[in-house]
């Protein structure tokens, strides 16, 4: 199947209210004009300088998410033109984000990305780390940041309960801080599900699915 038949029967299978965002790393800019034609505008990558290569290749009005870890040092590449990052996971990297932002004078949307799986190897914040963020002073200073909501991804296993459950906990949370509304914090998108776990994601509140193999094809490499 083609990259705008596989998009299709996405697009086709998820409700009105979840956005797709199509995850593009390591594939060719072809695949993503590909995608494009079919109407495609979200696309998401994990490294800053590929990204930053697409930005700059591709037509202007695609959106880059940036979905992956994020290195400090190399938040000044995308701040020009980075429409959501997903992977803030510490205090630092955000405030490094609003400075960022500051010198070109935009407010850069971000997702706060929460630990939820087992694995240890997967980044992101515990609820305490969050609460202990969203409370400080500094927090409130920043004003070249948006925070839009939540990410996270859960263990990379077969028992559906197990997944379902992690995917609920976050749903929780995102429930819980929707209530708390101020000038940088508003709590709009779940950004939970992938390839493979999506429909689950999606049936435990995700409003924001981030597929890449189900539309491009398995990755030859990362
Ligand atoms: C690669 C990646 C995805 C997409 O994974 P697929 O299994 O190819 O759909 C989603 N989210 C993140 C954070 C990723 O790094």
């Amino acid at each position: 199947m083609s990259i705008s038949q596989n998009l299709k029967l996405i697009q086709d299978s998820l409700p009105q209210e979840v956005t797709l965002v199509a995850v593009s790393k390591t594939k060719p800019n072809e695949a993503i004009l590909e995608a494009y034609k079919s109407g495609q505008r979200i696309f998401g990558e994990n490294k800053i300088q590929e990204m930053t290569q697409k930005y700059e290749d591709l037509p202007k009005d695609i959106e880059w998410h940036m979905i992956g870890h994020v290195q400090r040092n190399k938040v000044k590449y995308m701040a020009p033109f980075v429409s959501l990052i997903h992977g803030v996971d510490s205090f630092k990297l955000l405030k490094e984000i609003n400075k960022q932002a500051e010198k070109y004078d935009r407010v850069i949307d971000c997702l706060f990305q929460m630990h939820i799986a087992d694995e240890e190897t997967k980044f992101g914040l515990s609820k305490d780390e969050l609460m202990e963020i969203l409370a400080s002073k500094e927090f409130a200073l920043l004003e070249n940041i948006n925070i839009k909501g939540l990410m996270g991804m859960a263990t990379n296993t077969d028992d559906e309960a197990k997944v379902a459950s992690e995917f609920k906990s976050l749903q929780q949370l995102f429930i819980t801080l929707q209530h708390s509304k101020t000038l940088n914090l508003n709590i709009e998108i779940l950004s939970m599900g992938m390839s493979g776990d999506y429909k689950l994601a999606i049936a435990n509140g995700s409003n924001m699915v981030r597929i890449g193999s189900t539309i491009f094809g398995e990755r030859n490499y990362q």
